[in-house]
């Protein structure tokens, strides 16, 4: 049994760990087989992330968290967890192959997934000209011309924040009217840097290096057209990774975990969640650096509390059950 176990190894999970490492809780963290890194992993150039004032490639910024993580003691697994139990003082993972660990303290970091138009070049664009944050990107389309994609909130904020940066923005939308509230429409609709394109949908990025334009399809005629412009950010939700969770971890309308308050206590005793699996709104590799440091203190402060018989036996027994 271990003192504790995190799931996800985005910038939460690896800052948990350095956190936990560093307590001496000698955590184990389960990395998923094949998206070890988290979100950062598809990107390139991170501008935003402190301590780099030239910027860092997304992956080598994972890869620096990793190493820092390990160089404290923290084990890596590479696969995906598939089945909780939560429930009582000693939690069960269970991995893709089969392994079972236990532990008395869960840290939650599984992250959040941008919902994708599902055509093709989507991903081998990402970072390339396609985009789904504008805080993120918007400072590389200087002057460009760029298009959005959705008709909610976040895709009016997303637009309306572009035109800082760009100079022009189309908000391509598959209807003929936005879901989005009114104040942001109005906010949207009043901007002159901003185009309607109703009734439309992207169904083809162009470019190799980067996009060069795209392709829209009027969803009332089925015509097609081109479109040239240097960036499409793609503004249609996003969804928390939970379904491991389901029935177990309360979740939020919005589908994140619910949290107390600014901590990172769930609902059940011992299980703690932290980055974009729990933010609905701010969704930044700082923030859920941030958070997995929420979580790993609150994660000490609770082992720290418990029966000094358990703790004994955490640290006392192998890694796997
Ligand atoms: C293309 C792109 C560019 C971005 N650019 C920036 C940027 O420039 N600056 C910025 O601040 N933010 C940026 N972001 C946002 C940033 O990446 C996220 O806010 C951040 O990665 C969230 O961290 P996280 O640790 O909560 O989750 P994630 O990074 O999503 O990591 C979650 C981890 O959990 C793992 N996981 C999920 N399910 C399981 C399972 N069952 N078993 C094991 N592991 C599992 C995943 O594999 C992953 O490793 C960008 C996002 C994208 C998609």
């Amino acid at each position: 049994m271990r003192e504790i176990i995190i799931i996800g190894s985005g910038p939460a999970g690896y800052t948990a760990a350095i956190y936990a490492a560093r307590a001496n809780l000698r955590p184990l963290l389960i990395a998923s087989s094949v998206e070890a890194g988290g979100e950062l992993m598809k990107t390139t150039e991170v501008e935003n992330y402190p301590g780099f004032a030239d910027g860092i490639q997304g992956p080598d910024l994972m890869m620096a968290m990793q190493a820092q993580a390990e160089r404290f003691g923290t084990e890596i697994v590479l696969d995906d967890v598939t089945k909780l139990e939560l429930d009582g003082e000693v939690k069960r993972v269970t991995l893709g192959n089969g392994d079972v660990y236990e532990a008395l303290a869960v840290i939650f970091a599984t992250g959040s997934a941008y919902r994708k138009l599902g055509i093709d070049d989507e991903d081998r664009m990402s970072g390339h000209g396609v985009s789904w944050c504008a805080t993120c990107d918007g400072f590389f389309f200087r002057q460009k011309t760029i298009a959005v994609v959705g008709g909610g909130d976040s895709a009016m904020e997303e637009a309306t924040f572009l035109t800082r940066f760009a100079e022009k923005v189309y908000v391509i939308h598959r209807k003929d009217s936005l879901r989005a509230s009114k104040t942001m429409q109005d906010r949207a609709f009043n901007d002159p840097k901003i185009e309607f394109l109703w009734n439309k949908e992207v169904v083809h990025i162009y470019g190799d290096e980067l996009v060069t334009g795209i392709g829209v399809m009027d969803t009332v005629d089925g015509t097609e057209s081109t479109i040239d412009l240097s960036g499409l950010f793609i503004a249609i939700g996003a969804d928390p990774r939970t379904h491991l969770v389901h029935g177990q971890l309360d979740l939020n309308p919005d589908g994140t975990i619910a949290v107390a308050g600014r901590s990172s206590r769930t609902n059940i005793t011992g299980v703690f969640a932290a980055g974009d699996v729990i933010d609905p709104t701010y969704r930044q590799a700082v923030t859920a650096a941030g958070s997995g440091t929420v979580a790993a203190l609150d994660a000490e402060h609770y082992l720290a509390g418990l029966p000094k018989e358990l703790l004994a036996k955490a640290e006392s027994q192998s890694v796997t059950v």
